[in-house]
């Protein structure tokens, strides 16, 4: 199965990612991840991107686009994955089909997580993330067993660098001017699977599954 996962920032994308990708036995490309990851090992990705991502803004597409050309060609990807942040643009999203029609493959679906704004601000403060496994709790609506440590590895949890008030509101508004067009372009190619975002994780899920499962 070949997904993307849109949304804007706090909606739940990598939460549900990570269920779906259990359940569907494919990789979760998060370019957010990669990107953070590359600022940790200080990449001349890494270098480029930083600045953008720490006021909320896009790193540029090419930088972006290059990353997921190399990633959706690796061997863990012939059977699907599931592609998390990605894209943001309708340049990264032409791009992107471009480069499935020359490896001769298309999406499957595009699952759109809505949520309103208002509930968005309180989610991205309240995230809470693992630096060794990945893992994403909120302090409120997903706590982890013993507060501030994963319950998968005991790592003490931290706060995303870009999970302020004032750096959400932007990346808000960047999704509402960027990234919201591609719901009409998705819709257009009858990819477009809306879920309602504003229910409890599990209650997303299940209506994910049940829309992919149609
Ligand atoms: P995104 O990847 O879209 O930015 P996340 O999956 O990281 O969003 O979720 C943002 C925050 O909201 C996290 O702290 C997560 O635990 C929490 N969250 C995710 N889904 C829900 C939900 N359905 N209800 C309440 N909180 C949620
Ligand atoms: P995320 O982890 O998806 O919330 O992304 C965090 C930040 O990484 C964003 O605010 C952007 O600065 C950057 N980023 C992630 N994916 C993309 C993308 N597809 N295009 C441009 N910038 C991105
Ligand atoms: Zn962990």
């Amino acid at each position: 199965m070949r997904l993307i996962i849109l949304g804007p920032p706090g909606a739940g994308k990598g939460t549900q990612a990570d269920f779906i990708v259990k359940k569907y036995k494919i990789p979760h490309i998060s370019t957010g991840d990669i990107l953070r990851e590359n600022i940790k090992d200080e990449t001349d990705l890494g270098k480029k991107a930083k600045d953008y991502m720490d006021k909320g803004s896009l790193v540029p597409d090419e930088l972006v686009i290059a990353l997921v050309q190399e990633r959706i060609t690796r061997e863990d990807c012939k059977e699907g994955f599931l592609l998390d942040g990605f894209p943001r643009t309708t340049a990264q999203a032409v791009a992107l089909d471009a480069e499935l029609r020359k490896l001769g493959i298309s999406l499957d679906r595009a699952i759109n997580i809505m949520v309103d704004p208002e509930l968005l601000i309180e989610r991205a403060v309240g995230r809470r993330v693992c630096k060794t496994c990945g893992a994403t709790y909120h302090v409120t609506f997903n706590p982890p067993e013993e507060e501030g440590k994963c319950d998968i590895d005991h790592t003490t949890l931290i706060q995303r660098d870009d999970d302020t008030e004032e750096t959400v509101k932007n990346r808000i508004q960047v999704y509402t001017n960027q990234t919201s067009p591609l719901i009409d372009y998705y819709k257009a190619q009858g990819l477009l699977l809306n879920v309602n975002g504003a229910q409890e994780i599990d209650a997303v899920f299940n209506d994910i599954v049940a829309g992919l499962e149609q």
